[in-house]
C-alpha cells in the first residue's frame, strides 16, 4: 500500500522541479517575454536559458544523452515556461512532439543520430503533419514519398509548421502509397533542413504566439536515404496520431501555465487597483469570479496531471485523456485569460499589462494539435468503442 501521506500528491521531486523552472521563468524568460510577442521574433534568450538547465527538451531518454524527464516533469517544465511566455514553451513542447515519433516507433539507429543533438541543445526538431488542404483531415494529405532505390524522394508542401526554419530537425508524414488504404498509406520520415529541395515560407501573421515562427515547409524532390523513414511504410499516419495522444497532454499543460499567469496577473491587480473607495478584491462580484477562475484552473491542472501519467504508463485509455485534457484546459484557459482581462478593465486591453497578450496567446491551444471538435471526436470515439 502507499503510505497515505504521498496518496494522490505530486512528488518532492516534481516539485523541485516546479521550483527550479519557476524561477528560471521569473529572472530569465518573463522579461522578454513581451519584446518576443511584439516583435515576432524568436526567443532565443529563453532558448539558451532552457538550455543552460537542460529544460529545452527534458523529455529526451537518458540513453540519448537527455535528461530523462517523465511525462508529468515534462508537463511541469511545459507549464511553468508558458506561465512566463506561451512562445517560449514551444521550444520544449514542439521538441517532444517532433521527436515523439522516433522515440515511439524510430529504429535505434534514428534515435541514436537525432535524439542527442535535441539532447544537447544542437539542434530543434519539428512536426510537419498538417497541410493547407488537410487539417482536421489528415489522411487527405497531398505530399508524397516515392521509392526509388535505397532512397525517397519527397514533393509537396506542410503546413503551420511550429518553430519551422529554427528547426534543424522535421518528422515529415507523406502518402507513400498513393493507390493504398486511405490512412494507411501514409510513411513518416525525418527530414533534415539542410536537405536539398527544403525551403520555407514566409512567417504566418498569427494572433498569439507569436514568437514561435509558423511557417510553410516546401519539399521538392528532397531525396533522402531509406533509413529516414520512422517505422514501417504505412505507418505513418498511426505513428502520427499516437504521438499526438501523449502531446497533446502538453498543450494541456502549456494552456494550465498561460491561464495560471493571466490569474497571477489579476490577482496582484485586485489588491491595488481601488474604485468606490475600496480595492476591487474587496467586490463580491470579483471574489466569485476569481473563484470561478481558480477553480477552473485547477480542475484543468489535475485532468492535465492524471493525463500526463497515463501518458507515462502508455495507459490504453491515453487517448480519451489526452484530449479531455487539452480541451478542457484550452477552454479553461481561454475563459481565464478573458476573465483577467476584464478584472483589469480598460488596463487589460492595452499591451501595458501580459493579460492581453495571454488572452490572444490561450486561443491557439484550443486550435493546434486537433482542434476541440476533433479532441471530442476522439472523446466520443473512446467512449462508443468501450
Ligand atoms: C499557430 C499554429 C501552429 C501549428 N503548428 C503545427 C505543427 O507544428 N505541425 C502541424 O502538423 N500542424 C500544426 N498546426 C496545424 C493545426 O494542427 C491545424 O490548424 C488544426 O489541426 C486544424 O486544422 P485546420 O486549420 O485545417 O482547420 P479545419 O480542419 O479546416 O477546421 C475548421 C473548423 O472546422 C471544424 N471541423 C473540422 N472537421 C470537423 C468535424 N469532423 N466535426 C466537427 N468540426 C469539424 C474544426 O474544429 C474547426 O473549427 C498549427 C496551427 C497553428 C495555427
Amino acid at each position: 500500500m502507499t503510505d497515505d501521506f504521498d496518496l494522490f500528491r505530486i512528488s518532492p521531486d516534481h516539485e523541485a522541479l516546479r521550483d527550479a523552472v519557476r524561477t528560471l521563468a521569473r529572472d530569465k524568460i518573463a522579461v522578454h517575454a513581451a519584446e518576443v510577442d511584439e516583435t515576432e521574433s524568436f526567443p532565443h534568450d529563453a532558448y539558451s536559458a532552457l538550455r543552460a538547465s537542460d529544460f529545452h527538451a527534458p523529455h529526451v531518454p537518458e540513453q540519448y544523452g537527455g535528461a530523462g524527464a517523465d511525462a508529468l516533469a515534462t508537463c511541469i517544465v511545459i507549464e511553468e515556461v508558458a506561465r512566463a511566455c506561451a512562445s517560449s514553451s514551444l521550444i520544449p513542447a514542439v521538441n517532444k512532439l517532433g521527436t515523439m515519433p522516433l522515440i515511439l516507433a524510430g529504429s535505434e539507429e534514428l534515435r541514436r543520430r537525432y535524439l542527442p543533438p535535441v539532447a544537447t541543445g544542437e539542434a530543434m526538431f519539428s512536426y510537419a503533419l498538417s497541410e493547407r488542404e488537410a487539417g482536421s483531415d489528415t489522411a487527405s494529405m497531398r505530399t508524397r514519398a516515392r521509392a526509388d532505390g535505397d532512397e525517397w524522394i519527397l514533393n509537396g508542401t506542410k503546413t503551420w509548421i511550429t518553430n519551422a526554419g529554427e528547426s534543424e530537425y522535421y518528422t515529415v508524414l507523406a502518402v507513400s502509397d498513393p493507390d493504398g488504404r486511405r490512412g494507411a498509406n501514409v510513411s513518416a520520415f525525418v527530414v533534415e533542413r539542410s536537405d536539398e529541395g527544403v525551403s520555407f515560407g514566409a512567417k504566418e501573421r498569427k494572433l498569439g504566439v507569436k514568437g514561435s515562427p509558423t511557417r510553410e515547409v516546401h519539399l521538392a524532390n528532397v531525396r533522402i536515404p531509406g533509413d529516414r523513414i520512422v517505422g514501417e511504410p504505412g505507418e505513418g499516419l498511426r505513428i502520427a496520431l499516437r504521438t499526438l495522444d501523449h502531446t497533446r497532454v502538453t498543450i494541456g499543460a502549456q494552456a494550465v501555465g498561460i491561464a495560471q499567469g493571466a490569474l497571477d496577473v489579476a490577482l496582484a491587480y485586485v489588491k491595488e487597483r481601488k474604485q468606490f473607495g475600496k480595492h476591487i478584491a474587496e467586490f463580491q462580484g470579483v471574489q466569485f469570479m476569481l473563484a470561478d477562475m481558480a477553480m477552473a484552473l485547477e480542475a484543468a491542472r489535475q485532468l492535465v496531471y492524471v493525463a500526463a501519467a497515463k501518458s507515462q504508463r502508455d495507459d490504453p485509455d491515453l487517448p480519451f485523456f489526452g484530449a479531455a485534457a487539452k480541451a478542457q484546459a484550452s477552454d479553461a484557459a481561454m475563459r481565464i485569460t478573458t476573465d483577467a482581462v476584464q478584472l483589469l478593465g480598460g488596463a487589460g486591453y492595452t499591451r501595458d499589462f501580459p493579460v492581453e497578450r495571454m488572452m490572444r496567446d490561450a486561443k491557439i491551444t484550443q486550435i493546434y494539435e486537433g482542434t476541440n471538435q476533433v479532441q471530442r471526436i476522439v472523446m466520443a470515439r473512446s467512449l462508443l468503442a468501450r
